[in-house]
């Protein structure tokens, strides 16, 4: 497998299962991302050259184009920035439908596009205070990778 560079500290007790690299950091994939999903946790990367917080995390800082980071959990608290209501879904999704999928800007700066649930469309307003939730069953359908989506903040 080829190596990827991590470094820093792991800030989260975490599970077995995630694929890590040769100095035992958490690898900052998409896989490793759901992973932390399935115990319940929102995790971004910090850029260790200019301290981005990148989530979903992805292989080089947009910022500055580094290629090392920490993990870091975030709140999963944040504002709705936009959203539309999906009423012709893919076929996975028709059971769900109407449902909404938004953008949300969290409160730590990143951006984190995801359904929103048990919020009618009617309901949903730009700036709206949402949460992260996770869901208990995996999705039948590849990739069978536990879901996050986004509530109301009660
Ligand atoms: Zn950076």
């Amino acid at each position: 497998m080829a190596s990827m560079k991590t470094s820093g500290t792991i800030t989260e007790e975490t599970g077995a299962g995630f694929a890590r690299d040769e100095t035992g950091s958490i690898q900052p994939t998409i896989e490793n991302f759901y992973k932390f999903c399935a115990e319940g946790k929102l995790m971004a990367l910090k850029c260790n050259r200019c301290g981005a917080i990148i989530c979903p995390p992805r292989i080089i800082c947009p910022t500055c184009f580094h290629d090392r980071f920490e993990w870091n959990r975030l709140r999963g608290r944040g504002r709705l920035l936009t959203y539309t209501v999906i009423h012709f879904p893919p076929t996975q999704f028709q059971a769900l439908a109407p449902y909404a999928v938004g953008i949300v800007k969290l409160e730590e700066g990143p951006h984190l596009p995801g359904m929103i649930r048990n919020v009618k469309p009617e309901e949903l307003r730009i700036g709206m205070e949402v949460e992260v939730d996770f869901e208990t069953a995996l999705p039948k359908e590849w990739p069978r990778w536990p879901r996050y989506f986004f509530r109301a903040t009660s």
